[in-house]
């Protein structure tokens, strides 16, 4: 192909145990999917489609890598979340099949400009400029699950500087992995090469510059940082 500029690397991610790497596609997140979370941030949780938003993929920030304190905002916050895989895509997935679109998971750092989420949420504006930033989104190599889902007991959590700042157990999401790619699928043809981000348990908190990050999807994956 003759570009008329050089095109754009693929990013990817590490995969434990492989000397081959994970192209990533898209990444999308799911919103308020742990009630603790929900209540935390002052939303009610109203039934029926979960809601959705995009990070881009070259936000990703691979495991080790350091996140620069990002532009503009002064409440730059952490939010520790299961990250999902897609081998395979489709639209319309029912949940009963959507869990053997998952190749691999992950554990990954939603990170947030919480200032300017606010801002954009008063105004009734995008959450772009508040959730898709330039390494905005740290997530850990992947583990190859071929659609065995981490069972309900599997803990997710994050300590910040040696101190726990959350944790819960998977279980405790309002929209389940199937229902959460039932519910994509509806709204976009997922595809081989998409991320999710699975939504984060209350604790959410401020990072500053300085702060090193450990992230945990126990018996999965962990991911270390640090915020320069
Ligand atoms: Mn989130």
């Amino acid at each position: 192909m003759d570009y008329v500029i050089a095109p754009p690397a693929v990013p990817s991610l590490p995969v434990q145990g492989s000397p081959q790497r994970f192209p990533i596609r898209r990444i999308f997140c799911i919103g308020r999917n742990y009630a603790e979370h929900a209540k935390e941030m002052g939303a009610t949780i109203e039934p029926g489609r979960p809601m959705f938003f995009c990070k881009p993929a070259d936000g990703v920030v691979a495991d080790g890598g350091d996140v620069p304190y990002p532009s503009v905002t002064h409440d730059f916050h952490h939010e520790v979340e299961m990250v999902l895989a897609l081998g395979a895509g489709g639209a319309n997935v029912p949940a009963e099949r959507a869990a053997a679109l998952v190749w691999g998971v992950g554990v990954g750092l939603d990170l947030t400009r919480r200032d300017l989420q606010a801002q954009a949420k008063a105004k009734g504006h995008p959450w772009d400029a508040a959730k898709a930033f330039d390494h905005c989104a740290p997530i850990s190599a992947l583990r190859r699950i071929d659609g065995a889902l981490p069972p309900a007991a599997t803990v997710l959590s994050l300590s910040v500087n040696g101190a726990e700042r959350q944790r819960v157990q998977l279980g405790a999401m309002l929209h389940d992995v199937p229902h959460i790619l039932a519910a994509l699928s509806e709204l976009f043809e997922l595809h081989a090469g998409d991320l999710v981000f699975t939504g984060t348990p209350s604790g959410v908190a401020p990072l500053v510059r300085g702060d090193r990050y450990h992230a945990e999807l126990a018996g999965y994956a962990t991911l270390d940082g640090r915020i320069v």
